[in-house]
């Protein structure tokens, strides 16, 4: 691995952050196509990718790098260990405690890996889908 790739490959980490991200949008068209309606940047802890206000359901897309899922896609950096280890960690932290809040307030919480986007399979979808198509899980108990 020479400077350049590690330049770049920072460069590219750098996007992966950003908001709307590649498999943000992936998951989005995918939605949209099977008819659901959705919110996007919602203003909660945490700051869900994707909200559906009607059944509180809370969705994040995690990058596999930046929340550290371990998988094949989460190519762990090569140089400045210490550094991507600690931010790594403190999203993770970070994560839990998001989630935790979430749910506590009857949030169903979903966490949707980048590599199981990629993979585009509806098993990956399974439980959301289930919640969102299920009248009885309607989270409002007020009417
Ligand atoms: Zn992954």
């Amino acid at each position: 691995m020479d400077t350049i790739d590690a330049k770049r490959r920072s460069r590219n980490m750098a996007r992966i952050k950003a908001k709307n991200t590649k498999p943000e949008l992936i998951l989005r068209k995918y939605l949209s196509a099977n008819g659901y309606k959705y919110r996007i940047h919602f203003n909660l802890k945490g700051k869900p990718d994707i909200v559906f206000l009607k059944k509180k359901v809370a969705i994040f897309v995690n990058g596999c790098f930046w929340h550290g899922h371990g998988c094949k896609v989460d190519h762990t950096a090569k140089s400045n260990l210490d550094f991507w280890n600690a931010k790594i960690s403190k999203n993770k932290e970070r994560d839990i405690l998001n989630n935790k809040a979430l749910t506590s307030e009857g949030w169903n919480v979903f966490i949707i890996w980048e590599c199981d986007i990629r993979k585009n399979s509806p098993e990956t979808y399974k439980d959301l889908f289930n919640i969102l198509n299920d009248s009885s899980t309607s989270a409002s108990t007020t009417s």
